[in-house]
């Protein structure tokens, strides 16, 4: 029977509406049995992300305040009362207020968690809690074989089934996150250990665009893009997936499809290990590094740069870039430096600048005549 595993993001579960709305895109296709959650992200802007208050509610719980776990609590509240009046939140509730001192990673896991319950009874789907699928190894790294293990184990026999993404177990018991955005990650692990036909990740974006729809106007889709590429990219500042999601589907032959929960019908970006021609892309880091940060590595190599005083600095990635494009980039925008990396040019500016050359070197990208 085919199988593809979807991820969803947190702003493709934010309210009650959007859980309908990845309910139906579920149904629309018998294959879509296994999906992975992030928590409820922001519905508007200035809204917040369950897992950001799920962190302050870790730390402001120890001041013996809960005002941050009732406004969480309204939230998911809310989605209950309109598709699951039956779940027993306040349960759920009790247990946590109780052990959310536990640790700062049990908290924040607590977003992922409450949203895959609470989908799973919606959906009449079986839940199964990620700390019994996705094991940490005491130096961060997964587990993969007793990962792969308990996956199939469990999964399999279900048929169908929602999974919290973004933490696992650790080795030593208690729960263990990825870094932000790592629901990414587990869903790739469990298409992966499933030997999934494809893995889907819904997101609120069409897929990959020559540069971040937000800043530029009406920026080229690209319609497939390589694994090795995809992986920069994102290591090079685009939101779109975690920068360590493609690697456990190495090998496997499984494509990743960015998909649109928004718009389901659009084709998204295939992300492939198959040879597939480079894309254009510009992407970026509006406050990179902090002059003579000794933390920061990078920001030490930057201070031989010709900056003055404690700058700050933001660098624009571009993929593609011919060589006469690269010269205009110094002509037009004279950047404070620009670094050759093997498969792109990293332009360093100052933060302020950030968006204004974004969209210029996207306008000199997309100038075939450059
Ligand atoms: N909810 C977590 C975050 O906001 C993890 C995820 O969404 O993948 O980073």
């Amino acid at each position: 029977m085919s199988l593809i595993v979807c991820k969803f993001g947190g702003s493709s579960l934010a309210d009650a509406g959007m859980f309908v709305r990845v309910n139906r895109i579920l149904r629309s296709d018998p294959a879509r049995r296994y999906i992975v959650v992030s928590a409820p992200g922001t519905r508007f802007p200035g809204d917040e992300k369950i897992t950001d208050l799920f962190y302050r509610a870790h730390a402001s719980d120890r001041a013996g305040d809960h005002s941050i776990l009732a406004r969480i609590f309204a939230r998911y509240a809310a989605i209950r009362d309109a598709l699951a009046p039956d779940f027993d939140l306040e349960g759920e509730f009790d247990r946590i207020e109780n052990e959310l001192y536990l640790s700062l990673d049990y908290a924040a896991s607590r977003g992922e968690y409450l949203c895959a319950k609470l989908f799973a009874a919606y959906a009449h789907m079986d839940f199964v809690d990620a700390s019994e699928l996705l094991f940490f190894r005491a130096n961060g790294g997964v587990d993969v074989d007793a990962t792969v293990e308990a996956v199939r184990r469990k999964l399999l026999p279900l048929g169908r089934a929602v999974v919290p993404g973004f933490y696992g177990a650790a080795h030593n018991g208690g729960v263990r996150t990825f870094t932000r955005g790592g629901s990414d990650v587990s869903g790739a692990l469990l298409a992966a250990a499933l030997n999934a036909e494809l893995y889907e990740n819904w997101t609120d974006v069409d897929g990959l665009f020559t540069a971040d729809p937000n800043l530029v106007h009406q920026p080229a889709r690209n319609l497939v893009v390589g694994m090795d590429q995809m992986e920069q990219i994102s290591k090079a500042g685009a939101k779109l997936l975690h920068p360590l999601a493609l690697r456990p589907l190495r090998g496997t032959g499984i494509d990743t499809l960015l998909k649109n929960t928004f718009s389901p019908g659009s084709p998204g970006t295939r992300i492939t290990e198959r040879p597939v021609p480079p894309v254009r892309c510009v992407t970026g880091q509006p406050t990179l590094y902090m002059r003579g940060d000794p933390a920061e590595p990078e920001s030490v190599r930057l201070c031989e740069l010709p900056l003055q005083g404690s700058v700050t600095v933001a660098s624009v990635n571009a993929f593609g870039l011919t060589d006469a494009q690269i010269r205009r980039v110094v002509r037009e925008i004279k950047p404070i430096h620009i670094i050759h990396m093997r498969d792109y040019v990293q332009i360093i500016l100052p933060e302020k600048e950030y968006e204004s050359t974004i969209r210029a070197v996207h306008a000199i990208l997309m100038d075939a005549d450059a």
